[in-house]
């Protein structure tokens, strides 16, 4: 096998089902493989230096399918974005594993639900167990496959485990109404029932976070998915699978499986290279057996999904790019507004769809953040391998994104913005770019207006709130949006006028589980996390309950 670490490409085994009822599904010690050679830690230092000593079973290469690992005809390279070094092959499924994965959901989707909501919710918490017992390994795959930083990486995985331990709380608490009509012999019920199958598909920048935000919303509500990952990070979404599995390891072997495994079928992961997303999203996202399509990514792929849920009338949920402006006005205290810019801009290197891409700075205050943002930025950003103690700073997820930074600054620079610090390719390697502030920068620019995702920071400078509205809300995307201000009626009439779907108030970081997350505009539909994002995968179902 081609692997460049020990990395399996087997069927494990499985013994029997584990819906309600059924068999006990036993394992035996520790996170290992069921069969095959252990790795040799040299062999891991060699290719992944990152990945030593990590429990082989967690990185798993096959694709997941009624609970079952099943190879593919063909295999994909995963390459760590650092070092280029190859991580793995993995398999790459096509049309019929895909149409094969949803069989798998939705035969399982009849039974799952079935289960009681406190069942879910059990089982729910103890994958969120699983991966905070595991959160060590499950990070340093997500900084392997990503570059993420490995602060960042942990960051994350907690961040992933919470969707799974939120949603194990919200599964108890789907309650449906009773409304009286005026007919008196009458009573209105309103259910509220599970879609079905939701076919998931994911982007790389957050490996694991984005798939537990949408699949522990789906399992709490009684719904089952197929998860597609991008191709450049899918180890995450496999291991949270083989973590999954390993329920049994920590729990009293009494129990029955049922108790203590998400069920064969419920989660599904199918892989596959970028050469097949085309037709494996059209294959699940066409699917007659899918109900729901949930998507995280870009809007220009966010709008070929919405034409197949078009074609065969499907629900949606679309989490799709940004185009964050951070303003700062006069009012702002530059300290609080420089750390703010730097938590909003930096985080996974720019590559978040809620990290600044514009900072519009009033003139009274413009010199003075932009000084402290540039000496903010030489003294706390550390650009370098994500494993390596002290980086900040990763690397990007490949060199097309160096290039759209790169092209980004050489467009303002030629139509007169000025660099401050930064402004070209890191000499580290061909994914690594310099962190960059940009100030002089106009609305014709590039930068202004086309997503960035790099450690690019362009600042126009703006004499009036309205003017900074206008050019906020000129975009067609809103999905993030912060500005600095320590004026309280400012403060109110800027957050119910930016157009956006979520707002930092002297706030750089505004992500958590219990709070809506999702855009207006093209940036999307629907919201995830917090209370509202389980009924994202929620039919409402009208019972007329006569003759009382
Ligand atoms: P992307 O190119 O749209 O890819 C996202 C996912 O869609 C990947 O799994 C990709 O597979 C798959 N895909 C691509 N083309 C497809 C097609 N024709 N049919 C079905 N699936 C397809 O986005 P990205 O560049 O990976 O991610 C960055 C974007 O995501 C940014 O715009 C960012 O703002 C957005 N994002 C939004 C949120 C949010 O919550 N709103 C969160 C994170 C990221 P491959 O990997 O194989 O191409």
């Amino acid at each position: 096998m081609a692997t460049c670490i020990w990395l399996r490409s087997c069927g494990a085994r499985r013994l029997g089902s584990t819906f309600p009822g059924c068999r006990l599904r036993p394992r035996a010690g520790g996170l290992v493989p069921a069969s095959g050679p252990a790795p040799g830690p040299a062999q891991l230092r060699c290719y992944a230096g990152g990945l030593a000593g990590l429990s082989a079973a967690l990185l798993r290469t096959d694709s997941f399918v009624g609970g079952r690992w099943l190879p593919a005809a063909a295999t994909f390279p995963v390459q760590d974005p650092a070092s280029g070094a190859a991580l793995g092959m993995v398999a790459d499924c096509g049309v019929r594993e895909a149409r094969a994965a949803v069989r798998a959901a939705y035969e399982a989707f009849c039974r799952w639900r079935e289960v009681s909501a406190k069942e879910r919710s059990s089982l729910l918490r103890k994958w969120y167990n699983l991966m905070i017992q595991n959160k060590d390994d499950l990070a340093r795959i997500i900084t392997a496959e990503s570059g993420k930083p490995l602060k960042e990486a942990h960051g994350e995985i907690l961040y992933s485990a919470f969707f799974l331990e939120w949603f194990s709380e919200e599964a108890r608490r789907v309650y449906g109404d009773i409304i009286y009509t005026p007919a008196k012999d009458r009573r209105a019920l309103v259910l509220k029932q599970p879609v079905g199958v939701a076919a998931v598909i994911t982007p790389w920048n957050f490996p694991s976070a984005m798939i537990t935000r949408k699949v522990g919303a789906a399992l709490a509500a009684g719904c089952t998915v197929v998860v597609k990952p991008a191709e450049d990070t899918p180890f995450s979404a496999l291991a949270l699978a083989e973590v999954n599995q390993g329920f049994l390891l920590d729990l009293d072997p009494l129990l029955l499986a049922s108790q203590a495994g998400i069920p064969s079928g419920v989660y599904n992961v199918i892989p596959c290279s970028r050469k097949n997303a085309k037709e494996v999203g059209e294959a699940i996202c066409t699917d007659p057996l899918v109900s729901k399509i949930s998507f995280t990514g870009s809007t220009t792929t966010g709008k070929i999904l919405l034409h197949h849920a078009a074609n065969s009338v499907k629900r949606v949920s679309m989490e799709l790019g940004g185009l964050a402006p951070f303003i700062v006005f006069d009012s702002a205290n530059v300290d609080q507004a420089v750390a703010g810019a730097m938590a909003s801009k930096f985080r996974n290197t720019g590559q978040t769809c809620v990290c600044s891409n514009q900072f519009l700075v009033q003139r009274g205050i413009h010199d003075a953040f932009v000084k402290a943002f540039a000496e903010a930025m030489k003294k706390n950003l550390r650009v370098g391998n994500g494993f390596e103690e002290g980086t900040t700073q990763g690397p990007l997820i490949n060199e097309k994104a160096v290039e759209k930074v790169e092209k980004q600054v050489n467009d303002a620079v030629s139509k007169g913005a000025t660099v401050v610090t930064g402004g070209k390719r890191h000499q580290l390697g061909k994914n690594f770019f310099e962190p960059t502030l940009l100030c002089n920068v106009t609305q014709d620019m590039l930068c202004t207006h086309e997503e960035t995702f790099g450690p690019l920071a362009p600042v126009i400078k703006f004499d009036t709130e309205e003017e900074a509205i206008a050019i906020a809300n000129a975009a067609d995307v809103g999905l993030a949006g912060y500005f600095y201000s320590q004026d309280p009626a400012q403060i109110w009439r800027v957050a119910e006028q930016l157009e956006v779907g979520m707002v930092g108030v002297n706030e750089g970081l505004i992500s958590s589980v219990e709070c809506p997350f999702g855009g207006v505009k093209q940036s999307g539909l629907g919201r995830e996390g917090s209370k509202y994002g389980i009924d994202e995968y929620l039919e409402l179902k009208y019972v007329c309950y006569g003759g009382l």
